[in-house]
């Protein structure tokens, strides 16, 4: 009867529940009851009225509630409208919409007007509407906090009341199909949803927190790979640099950055430029985040052995012209995709270092011998995101103290006006409008093969190149400062950049 971590007993008819290796007096054993009831009931509960959520769900809002779509590539249902008279979906987004203008928190009590399936289905078009990549539902003192992740930066769009936060997060959670009495251990779900005609893919995960339950919802939106090279944000030179490699394709092109860089956008839109030629294309993703048409895309499963090196292996012998690899991580894949592109391939990928020069430190790291690194490495970009400043409210100015002090730190001359952010109502008064690309690339040259080949240190390279005219990240990030496509506390944002070029 008392297996540990088992609960065994009859319900209903004052039935024993027995802990293992739990010795509790009286009071214990009622609490330990109670709970256990509660925990029962709320099955029972969940399970019991499941048809009735789903007639719910059909009945009043299935044209906006794609709750059983499991396959992304499924057609989306056709978006209508709600019937008219009996939900309106707008009153929360605008609720919404206006706490994210003016930093207010939503009414809760007029929310609870609105009937539960229109709850989540209206805060998802209202993320989309404001560009939002995530939604975060999180429990603080206050109530619920919901957040959305707006260009990078998480901003606090409205604070519920504690049931009607557990409303919502149960309503997404049967959107997902995830029993809202699961509540003490972390579960994620993925589901296709529909929103104003485009087909968003959620990716939902729920964990128990100290002060709560706590939602996250990734939102991948097809849009966000249709990126052209030419959106990415590159300077003249830096496209031409990638133009020319596009035009002699050969080698390896490695994409390096921090997580959430842009790595993988600026490779879909390699992709898309090579997708023009009458190529074939192979990828092995972990995760495939986007499905791009006319691409043959592998996703990575090591519980039955098919890691990025053994992925590689089996794309080879798939006759590819141009190959995908989301990530070199490990030697194994470091040595296969070296081979790869030695042996003739076009090799993309991306790879953890620290700057472009970093990239050949990996991959010796990773135990690739320097001529196998020289053959193979054509191009190495390095590359952060920033947010664009708002073009209807920026503002020029004389710089802010903070910004001449980080200017005299690095040994430049600060410039007279800077652009700051303001806010206006086409940003939603957050000041900034979408993101854009810092970038350095290195396209390499004889005269770097030969570098590489003799083991010169990255500070030399660095020194030489800079000699020559290479444009590193820091001149690009202040060619956008002084243009005002983006302000320097972004740049300041990035931290890291700078010490390493301090005194440059
Ligand atoms: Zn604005």
């Amino acid at each position: 009867m008392c297996r540990r971590g088992r609960w065994y007993g009859s319900f209903g008819g004052g039935g024993l529940y027995h802990v293992g290796g739990f010795d509790a007096n009286a009071t214990c054993l009622s609490s330990v009851f109670l709970a256990c009831t509660a925990i029962v009931h709320r099955a029972c509960f969940w399970y019991l009225t499941r048809p009735i959520w789903s007639i719910i769900s059909q009945g009043i809002g299935s044209d906006c509630l794609m709750t059983s779509s499991t396959t992304p590539s499924k057609p989306a249902r056709p978006v209508t409208p709600p019937v008219p008279g009996l939900i309106d979906f707008t009153p929360w987004a605008r609720k919404l919409s206006l706490a994210l203008a003016e930093g207010v928190p939503a009414n809760p009590e007029s929310l609870a007007e609105l009937d539960r399936p229109a709850l989540a289905d209206a805060l998802l078009r209202d993320a989309v509407e404001h560009r939002a990549t995530d939604i975060h539902l999180d429990q603080a003192a206050r109530g619920l906090l919901v957040r959305l992740r707006i260009d990078g930066r998480v901003v606090d769009a409205a604070v519920l009341s504690s049931r009607e936060g557990e409303r919502l997060i149960n309503q997404f959670k049967m959107l997902a199909e995830i029993p809202p009495v699961h509540l003490f251990t972390p579960i994620s779900a993925r589901r296709s949803y529909s929103v104003e005609g485009f087909e968003l893919d959620l990716r939902l995960t729920a964990a128990p927190c100290l002060t709560g339950q706590s939602l996250a919802i990734r939102m991948l939106h097809p849009e966000n790979v249709e990126h052209h090279i030419g959106d990415l944000g590159l300077s003249k030179r830096h496209d031409d640099q990638l133009d020319e490699w596009l035009r002699n394709l050969n080698g390896m092109f490695v994409c390096t950055g921090p997580t959430g860089s842009g790595k993988t956008t600026t490779l879909y839109a390699l992709l898309r430029e090579l997708k023009q030629h009458d190529r074939r294309i192979v990828t092995i993703e972990d995760p495939v985040e986007y499905q791009i048409d006319g691409i043959n895309q592998i996703q990575v499963n090591e519980r039955h052995g098919l890691t990025f090196a053994e992925g590689i292996r089996t794309i080879l012998r798939m006759d590819p012209d141009y190959v995908l690899v989301g990530e070199i991580r490990d030697p194994a894949s470091a040595q296969v995709a070296g081979q790869a592109s030695i042996s003739g391939r076009v090799l993309l990928t991306t790879l953890h270092a620290r700057d472009v020069f970093g990239a050949v430190t990996s991959l010796r790291n990773y135990g690739l011998p320097v001529h196998e690194i020289a053959a193979a490495l054509a191009v190495v970009v390095n590359q952060r995101l920033v947010r664009r400043l708002c073009a209807n409210c920026r503002q020029e100015e004389e710089p802010t103290e903070v910004d001449v002090s980080w200017y005299e730190a690095l040994g430049l001359e600060t410039p007279k006006t800077l652009w700051y952010a303001k806010g206006c109502s086409e940003c939603h008064h957050l000041g900034y409008l979408g993101r854009t690309g810092v970038f350095e690339v290195w396209r390499l040259t004889e005269r770097d093969y030969s570098d590489i080949l003799a083991k010169v240190d990255e500070h030399t390279m660095r020194e030489r190149m800079a000699e020559e005219g290479h444009l590193d990240l820091l001149d690009d990030a202040l060619t956008k400062v002084a243009r005002g496509i983006t302000s320097l506390e972004e740049i300041r944002g990035l931290g890291h950049i700078t010490p390493y070029l301090a005194g440059k």
